[in-house]
């Protein structure tokens, strides 16, 4: 009798410690990534059972693949491996990474306690999910994988990068410097993201705005296992234009201020040259003349440049074209 009393409140006790530990999410977009999904897929189902037998998290966890359009043989192989810890949104076209992700979250949302957002070629570290976890469990609601190395990186990479967090900084936009978009979120934490309804969702720079309990854990970026960067330089450079122009209107406050500024010292230059012309020194030359006139069209240019790119944000937004369409959902 005394012994089935035990072995009942063992039951019980297990089944609390499992209600207790948080279903989880894991979201990755993919595109056109055949060399390395199947690699992906193992290393992370193992990652998730292991964290299931461990009794860290629900056995109702999930890993999300977002299918951004492949066009080779990436949902292919996903379709194979598919079994129940496995969920395929296969979107109807390619819709870039940021909304895939949007997709993956979208879907995740209400089903599970905390998503967690990688990508799907192993760069972002997989072990650091267990701290992820253990600190959603702490009460953190907005954990931000930070990379605290960037070795793996070409030179090139490193330094576009810096410099695309200096400038954010001097623009005075908030982002976690050196995290891209592996990061955990509450369920709460997730819906308020998603409720932000524009087109040009930059993610890294909205999640800061969330508020809520946060911390960052670092890691190492691994190298790319297989396949190549989807980011060559001129998609990258988009990417930060749109980052930069979807949170700081400084550019075109910089901009008027270069314009004050100009206006000011070609009103000295002109008082200048009057006074030089009434006392008989004219100044003739080419210089002077070709100098500003090259600057100044310059400047209007880049002017018109940067008021183009905030007017086509503005033309995106009153569209309010949906992010993306899903062409079928295998879970
Ligand atoms: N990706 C995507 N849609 C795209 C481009 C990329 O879903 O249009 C995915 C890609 O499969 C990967 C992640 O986004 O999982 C990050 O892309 P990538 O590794 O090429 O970027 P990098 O690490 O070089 O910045
Ligand atoms: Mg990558």
């Amino acid at each position: 009798m005394l012994q089935s009393i035990e072995i009942l409140s063992m039951v019980i006790k297990m089944q609390n410690i499992e209600n207790l530990s948080p279903i989880i999410y894991l979201v990755l977009p993919c595109y056109n990534e055949e060399e390395i999904i199947q690699i992906s897929v193992e290393v992370l189902e193992s990652k998730v059972l292991s964290l299931i037998n461990g009794n860290l998290i629900n056995p109702a966890s999930k890993i999300v693949f977002v299918n951004d359009g492949s066009t080779d043989k990436t949902l292919d192989i996903l379709k194979k491996i598919k079994n129940e810890k496995i969920v395929i949104i296969n979107l109807s076209a390619n819709c870039g990474h940021q909304n895939a992700l949007i997709a993956g979250l979208e879907y995740s949302l209400d089903k599970c306690d905390c998503v967690i957002s990688l990508d799907c070629d192993l760069q972002d570290d997989v072990n650091l999910i267990d701290s992820m976890i253990s600190r959603f469990r702490d009460g953190y609601e907005v954990i931000y994988g930070v990379r605290d190395d960037r070795s793996s990186d070409t030179f090139f990479k490193r330094f576009s990068a810096e410099g695309f967090y200096d400038i954010m900084k001097i623009l005075g936009v908030n982002i976690i410097r050196n995290h891209a978009d592996y990061r955990a979120l509450s369920n709460r934490a997730l819906r308020s993201l998603l409720s932000f309804r524009e087109a040009n969702l930059f993610l890294r720079g909205i999640v800061p705005l969330l508020g809520y309990k946060s911390c960052n854990l670092y890691y190492k970026r691994n190298i790319r296992v297989a396949g190549e960067s989807k980011y060559p330089f001129f998609k990258m450079l988009s990417f930060a234009l749109d980052g930069i122009t979807s949170f700081s209107v400084q550019p075109l406050r910089m901009l008027s201020i270069i314009g004050a500024t100009i206006s000011l010292a070609s009103l000295i230059f002109g008082i200048w040259a009057l006074i030089t012309y009434f006392m008989g020194k004219t100044i003739s030359g080419w210089t002077s003349v070709v100098v500003p006139m090259y600057f100044l069209g310059g400047l209007q240019i880049l002017g018109l440049g940067i008021l183009g790119e905030y007017i086509g944000k503005i033309y995106k937004e009153t569209k309010n074209r949906p992010r993306y369409f899903i062409d079928s959902i295998i879970d």
